[in-house]
């Protein structure tokens, strides 16, 4: 190589800073190559010869064959997600929900349960606590304010995994991920944290102890509402050769013998596992468009969070304020009584999610939020665009107000993800709305 090329290498990368990474890691094109990730359309690729495709179908060789289990411009989104969480690899799925199955049962059989926290995003206790339940897995929910020894003697032998939330969507409840990791550890088992609402710019879960972080790349990792995307990122730390993970250390028959311990390490055998064995079976793939996307949105995502976690604490500041708002949820707010370990977490900030309870409840918040004007009514958070879903009106409206108190869900509550506009301009449109309650 001419030394003097100004090349950055793989290696090189891992040293730089968060927002470098966002912006550079993943993909560096050779000289008179494109300097944008293209966008390759092909399901398939093409050998010189049988010896060559040979090795790739063995893993003895790096390369693609086939695009439901890898593609090029996926493989360099997912390498930036891996640098972004300083994990050892990534998988990219078509959705967040696709992304948490595999995490799941790439380690998980009919017979066998998980520990999951209850604060959990709702389509994922679905998922676990309903659908899996029907395949054989059980999930035991536990509340993040249980003892340590309540929570343990939730565990038996068959105990697979624990799972929670950084920051739970939409409670916002913070994860002691110091705490679950040396629980998990101590009964010989995996910590599986879902990182999507912080990202990896506020938070990064490996470096508390996590072992395997996923994520819905629908959220701020896009940040436009435009792609639906997970991500699976491998920690390379768990030591699966403990005897309690034969499908990680014995030979895959459906793998023509793979043993992916020995063949990867523990520092890949998760990932590659899950890729070449879950992924070839079940086909939940991010396509090479999504994945083109995702990485514009990437770019920017220091940037976006920063503004988004201002924004919001803005936000939350001047409705804490409020004569017509009962009570603000924000951990980024010194005045909730989750701020000290979302210090600790995420002490850049937290998210651009927070809820409020409008006084008036159901009827209230209706009219709060149909007089919004700028913010718009959508089931969806975390993108550019302020948003706003009032969860009695909408994701729980077969709920009476009885059924909601319980739920822990006042009828009143908004659930508000702030946007990247102009905070005054946010708050004024708040502002306004309010007046008309
Ligand atoms: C949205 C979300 C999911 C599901 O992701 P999709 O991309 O919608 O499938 C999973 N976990 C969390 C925390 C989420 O917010």
């Amino acid at each position: 190589m001419d030394p003097n090329s100004k090349k950055v290498t793989k290696e090189d990368k891992k040293d730089y800073a968060i927002e470098t990474l966002c912006v550079q890691a993943g993909y560096s094109p050779a000289s008179g190559e494109p300097r944008i990730l293209p966008i390759y359309q092909s399901t398939t690729y093409k050998y010189d010869s049988t010896d060559d495709v040979g090795a790739l179908f063995d893993l003895t060789k790096e390369g693609h064959m086939y695009s439901r289990i890898s593609n090029p411009t996926v493989a360099a989104v997912e390498a930036k997600i891996a640098a972004l969480e300083g994990g050892t690899g990534a998988l990219c799925c078509s959705s967040g929900m696709s992304a948490v199955l595999i995490s799941v049962l790439n380690i998980t059989s009919a017979g066998q349960n998980i520990l999951a926290s209850q604060s959990i995003y709702g389509g994922s206790v679905n998922l676990l606590g309903v659908t899996l339940s029907r395949f054989g897995i059980e999930t035991r929910f536990f509340s993040q304010d249980m003892t340590d020894d309540e929570i343990l003697s939730m565990a038996d032998e068959n105990t697979r995994l624990i799972f929670g939330e950084t920051l739970s969507n939409p409670n916002l409840d913070v994860f002691d991920i110091e705490r679950f990791a040396s629980l998990a550890h101590g009964i010989g088992v995996p910590l599986i944290v879902d990182n999507t609402f912080p990202t990896p710019v506020n938070c990064r879960p490996f470096e508390f102890g996590a072992d395997i972080v996923v994520h819905s790349t629908t959220k701020y990792m896009d940040g436009h509402a435009a792609v639906l995307g997970g991500a699976i990122v491998d920690g390379g730390v768990f030591d699966w050769s403990c005897g309690r993970y034969p499908e990680l250390t014995e030979p895959d028959e459906s793998y023509h013998g793979i043993a992916y311990v020995s063949a990867f390490g523990n520092s890949m055998a998760y990932i590659v596992k899950a890729r070449v064995q879950l992924m070839r079976d079940f086909g939940a793939i991010m396509q090479a468009t999504s994945a083109f996307l995702l990485n514009l949105g990437l770019e920017t995502l220091c940037l976006r969070v920063e503004r988004h976690c201002a924004n919001a604490l803005k936000v939350a500041s001047f409705l804490e304020q409020h004569e017509k708002v009962e009570k603000v949820s924000a951990p980024a707010l010194p005045s909730d009584p989750r701020h000290a370990l979302a210090e600790k977490y995420m002490p850049k900030g937290t998210c651009g999610v927070i809820s409020f309870t409008v006084k008036g409840g159901r009827e209230g918040a209706v009219r709060f939020m149909d007089s919004l004007k700028l913010a718009s009514i959508v089931v969806h958070v975390a993108d550019a665009r302020t948003c706003v879903l009032n969860p009695a009106g909408t994701t729980h409206r077969q709920l009476t107000d009885e059924q909601l108190a319980a739920a822990n869900i006042p009828a009143g509550l908004v659930r508000l993800s702030v946007g990247i506009e102009n905070a005054d301009d946010i708050i004024a449109d708040l502002s306004a709305a309010l007046e008309k309650v």
